[in-house]
């Protein structure tokens, strides 16, 4: 992480707005002192699947259309974050980012910026058999498959839909087409597919995937998250640890939220994102851009800046800008999941991008 020495030491953990004044930078810092550099965008907050970590069986009330940034509305926000406020990669997701029309068009566009920025995606991987191709031709460079199971029947039980043939398709063409490294997220679940960390690991070594476990959040739409339930990061590793030699990775981990292990001396490897029992919200680089057009400083936060109505309202860039810095100058410290009186943000993990 780039960090910048603002003077003055901030308590982890302290609430509210903050009282110093904000150094005369155009970046996006923070006054704990971090700078983010890595845009998350919302594409569109509707979904194929109904994952039961994320999204109720029936869906949700999808944004309604106009509320939606356009095409050209999205490439307004992410010239200004290229170009004035140092963002250096751009991840796209959602929702499903693939139900977005003209993604590929999108792309090429965000990869035309100056200077280019790095651009990824996060997908669930329907219908990424046909598309790879098209993607990696307009310039997308790496993508994240969702994936939390390698049974077909278990894949059906989580996502409510029998898709997993197709995923895997999306996952092998995305390698075909040059979008590497795939790497993979997985969340798991007791009694669900807490059986499946081995076999997913062996399936992703295989394949040549890199495969990140990430705990499950309380995000979901319904509010079903249960501390008890959740797998953590020292079970999964305890259960890799009994089919693999793990040893710690041997380059830095900057800002990634993965902690690292080789896998039998390598050179495959594993990740584990202990969002809950290891956060890493102290090396965050992340600021966030949802479908409707409002900025966040972090998944958890409670408040949100729409510069959708500065946009529509005729605001120049650099007042659109001044509004960004402004969100993350308020970016505090940690999520605050494991402190007394956490609140669940009222948009769920979908309509943010996860
Ligand atoms: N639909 C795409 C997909 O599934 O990859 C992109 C959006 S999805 C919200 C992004 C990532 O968030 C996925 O890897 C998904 O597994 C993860 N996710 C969703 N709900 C979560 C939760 N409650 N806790 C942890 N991860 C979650
Ligand atoms: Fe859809 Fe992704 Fe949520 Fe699953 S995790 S329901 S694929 S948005």
């Amino acid at each position: 992480m780039t960090a910048v020495d603002l003077g003055f030491p901030r308590v982890p953990g302290t609430r509210g707005v903050p009282s110093a004044p904000r150094p005369d930078t155009p970046k996006l810092v923070d006054t704990f002192g971090r700078v983010a550099t890595d845009l998350r965008v919302s594409l569109t907050d509707k979904c194929n699947l109904r994952c039961t970590y994320c999204m109720p069986a029936e869906g949700l009330d999808w944004m309604p259309g106009e509320q939606v940034l356009s095409d050209e509305e999205l490439i307004r926000l992410m010239r200004i974050a290229v170009e004035t406020l140092g963002v250096t990669d751009i991840r796209l997701t959602g929702g499903e980012p693939m139900l977005r029309p003209g993604l590929a068009g999108l792309v090429s566009q965000i990869t035309a910026l100056t200077p280019r920025p790095r651009v990824s995606m996060t997908t669930n991987g329907i219908g990424l058999a046909k598309r790879a191709v098209a993607l990696a031709e307009a310039g997308l460079d790496r993508i994240n498959v969702s994936l939390d199971t390698v049974d077909r029947e278990t894949f059906e039980k989580i996502t409510r839909r029998d898709r997993l043939p197709q995923v895997l398709a999306g996952m092998s063409a995305a390698r075909d087409a040059g979008l590497n490294p795939v790497k993979v997220n997985a969340v798991l679940m007791r009694g669900i597919n807490d059986d499946q960390a081995v076999p997913l690991l062996s399936y992703c070594l295989e394949q040549g995937y890199h495969l990140r476990f990430i705990e499950q959040m309380p995000l979901d739409a319904q509010h079903g998250w249960d501390r008890g339930q959740m797998i953590t990061a020292d079970e999964i590793l305890g259960m890799l640890g009994e089919a693999f030699t793990l040893s710690p990775f041997p380059a830095k981990r900057g800002g990634a939220p993965a902690e690292r292990w080789l896998v039998d001396g390598g050179p495959g490897d594993v990740g584990v994102i202990g969002s809950v029992t290891r956060p890493f919200c102290a090396a965050c680089e992340r600021t966030r851009l949802t479908a409707d057009g409002a900025v966040r400083s972090c998944l958890f936060s409670n408040d949100e800046t729409d510069l959708r109505s500065l946009l529509r309202s005729g605001a120049p860039d650099e007042e659109v800008a001044d509004a960004w810095r402004a969100t993350m100058w308020g970016k505090l410290a940690g999520h605050e999941i494991n402190e007394a009186g956490f609140a669940q943000p009222i948009r769920p993990m979908s309509a943010i991008g996860g």
